[in-house]
C-alpha cells in the first residue's frame, strides 16, 4: 500500500492524494491550484502519476480546488469512475463548467493582445468545455453519507458529512492486501460546526492513518454572533453613510450563508428591509437553487424552511444578476447597494470590477469574510497595500476594508483537534494549509506520528 501527494502540499490549494492497493489507483480530489498566476500555471505541470493508470476518483467536495483538474485528468487519458454525494456532483457540474468558460474565454482575449514577455502564442485552455462534458460523464455511482461502497476486492470507501459545503464528505477507505488491513482517512475539508446553514461535520470513525486539511490549524475563529455582529454593522455604517457594501463572495456557501444571514438582521430589525441586495454570480444563483433540493444537509430549521416552501435564502430587496450587462449597470449604483461577486479571493470575476469602481470611496465598505491566499488581490488589500492593481490600474483605497473570520466554511484548531481525537490515528499526515498553520498544529497534536508531505512525495503504508 503507497500514499501520495500531488497537490494542496504545504499549501491550500490544488489538492490531490493517490492511494495505490491491490493493484488498484484511487485518487481522492483533483483540485486546482489557485492564487497568482504563477501558481495557476502549475495546473498545466504533469501530475506526477499516469492518468490512465486511475481506475477511480472520490470527490470529497465540490469547490474548485478539490474538483478542478478532473477535466485535465480525462483529458489526459483518465478513463474510470468518479464517486462523490449527489448535491457534490450537482455542484461539481456547475463549478467544473464554470472553469472551463472561464479557460475558453481567457484564451479567446489573450490571442487578441499580444502580450508582454518573451513568447507571444495565444495560451490554449487548459481544458475546454468538451473535456468537462466528457469528465462529467464518469460521475456514475452516488456517494450516500455512512453507506460503504465495495469499489473492488481490498478496497472498501464510506463517505462521512464533513459540514463543510453541501454534499461535502470525508472518506475513510478500507484497504487489504495481502492479509493486512488499514484504516485510512481523508479529512476533505473540515467544516465550521458554528455553520447557520448546514449540520456539524459528523464525528469521524476510526482510523489507522489520518489525511487531514489544516488550513486553519494556527488559529481560533471568533463566535459566530460576534462575527454577524460585525457583518450587521459594517453594513449599517456604510449604507448609512451613502456608500455600497462589496462583499467578495464564495459561490457555493458563503453566499448563501450571507442571504440567510441577512435574512435573519432583518428579521431581527438589525438591517433594513428596503437595502438592494444583488447577487452577482451566476454560478451563486444556480447554487443556491441546488440547496433547496438538498434539505437533508441542512440545519433543523433552514430545512424546514425549505421544506415549507418558504425560502429562507429570499430577501425582500434581492436581485439576482445573471446576465453580464445586469452586472455592468451595477457600476452606476452610488449608494445603497449590497453587492456580493465572485471570485472569493478577488482572482478573478466581477467582483474585480466593483472593487475599482468602489474601493476608491471613502463612504463604501469592502468585506471580506472568507479565506484570502498569499498573492491574492484580497489578501493583498487586506494586508493594507495601497494602492492596489486591478485590471490593469492602480487604484488608491480609501474605503474602509472589514475582514470578518468567524464566517470560516473551515473548522479552526481546537474543531481540527477534536476531530483528529475522534480517529485515534497512530499515523497523521498534513495537508492543505500555509506551512506556518503545519507546523503550530503539529506542535498540538498528541501522540501521533506527523508528516508533513511535499509535491510528489510517496510514502509506504
Ligand atoms: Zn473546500
Ligand atoms: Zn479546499
Amino acid at each position: 500500500m503507497r500514499l501520495s501527494f500531488h497537490g494542496a502540499d504545504r499549501d491550500v490549494t490544488g489538492s490531490c492524494h493517490l492511494v495505490q492497493c491491490a493493484g488498484r489507483h484511487v485518487l481522492i480530489d483533483c483540485g486546482l491550484y489557485q492564487g497568482s498566476r504563477e501558481i495557476a500555471e502549475e495546473n498545466a505541470g504533469d501530475f506526477g502519476f499516469d492518468p490512465a493508470s486511475i481506475d477511480f476518483v472520490l470527490l470529497t467536495h465540490a469547490h474548485l480546488d478539490h474538483c478542478g483538474r478532473l477535466p485535465l485528468l480525462t483529458k489526459r487519458g483518465f478513463r474510470g469512475e468518479i464517486i462523490a454525494t449527489t448535491a457534490t456532483q450537482e455542484l461539481a457540474r456547475l463549478v467544473m463548467l464554470d472553469a472551463a468558460h472561464l479557460q475558453e474565454e481567457e484564451s479567446r482575449s489573450n490571442s487578441h493582445r499580444p502580450r508582454h514577455g518573451t513568447d507571444n502564442k495565444p495560451a490554449k485552455p487548459l481544458f475546454t468545455v468538451a473535456d468537462t462534458l466528457k469528465s462529467l460523464e464518469s460521475f456514475k455511482r452516488s456517494a450516500v453519507y455512512g453507506q460503504p461502497t465495495d469499489l473492488t476486492q481490498g478496497i472498501r470507501a464510506t463517505f462521512v458529512d464533513a459540514g463543510h459545503i453541501l454534499g461535502s464528505a470525508s472518506i475513510l477507505l478500507e484497504l487489504t492486501e495481502a492479509d493486512r488491513s488499514l484504516r485510512l482517512l481523508f479529512s476533505g475539508d473540515l467544516g465550521n460546526a458554528a455553520h447557520p446553514l448546514l449540520l456539524t461535520p459528523a464525528p469521524p470513525p476510526r482510523a489507522d492513518v489520518v489525511v487531514i486539511e489544516t488550513t486553519y490549524g494556527d488559529r481560533l475563529h471568533k463566535p459566530m454572533d460576534a462575527s454577524t455582529d460585525e457583518l450587521y454593522v459594517a453594513i449599517s455604517d456604510a449604507l448609512g453613510r451613502g456608500g455600497n457594501v462589496i462583499i467578495p463572495t464564495f459561490a457555493l456557501e458563503r453566499a448563501q450563508e450571507l442571504l440567510w444571514m441577512l435574512n435573519q438582521g432583518i428579521e431581527k430589525g438589525r438591517l433594513m428591509p428596503s437595502m438592494q441586495v444583488f447577487l452577482d454570480s451566476p454560478m451563486a444563483i444556480s447554487a443556491t437553487e441546488i440547496f433547496a433540493r438538498h434539505p437533508e444537509s441542512l440545519r433543523a430549521e433552514a430545512a424546514r424552511l425549505f421544506r415549507e416552501g418558504r425560502d429562507p435564502l429570499m430577501l425582500p430587496g434581492l436581485h439576482f444578476t445573471r446576465e453580464k450587462t445586469e452586472s455592468i449597470a451595477l457600476n452606476n449604483i452610488r449608494g445603497g447597494a449590497i453587492i456580493m461577486a465572485g471570485a472569493g479571493m478577488a482572482t478573478g470575476g466581477r467582483v474585480r470590477h466593483h472593487l475599482k469602481h468602489n474601493i476608491s470611496r471613502e463612504e463604501c465598505c469592502v468585506i471580506f469574510v472568507g479565506f484570502a491566499a498569499k498573492g491574492t488581490l484580497a489578501r493583498q488589500i487586506i494586508d493594507g497595500q495601497n494602492p492596489v492593481r486591478i485590471l490593469g490600474d492602480d487604484i488608491p483605497v480609501r474605503a474602509s476594508i472589514r475582514t470578518i473570520n468567524g464566517f470560516s466554511a473551515h473548522a479552526d484548531q481546537a474543531e481540527l483537534l477534536k476531530w483528529h481525537g475522534y480517529t485515534g490515528a497512530g499515523r497523521t499526515f498534513l495537508t492543505h494549509g500555509e506551512e506556518a498553520a503545519m507546523q503550530m498544529f503539529a506542535s498540538r497534536l498528541g501522540k501521533t506520528r506527523v508528516e508533513m508531505p511535499t509535491l510528489d512525495q510517496s510514502f509506504d503504508l
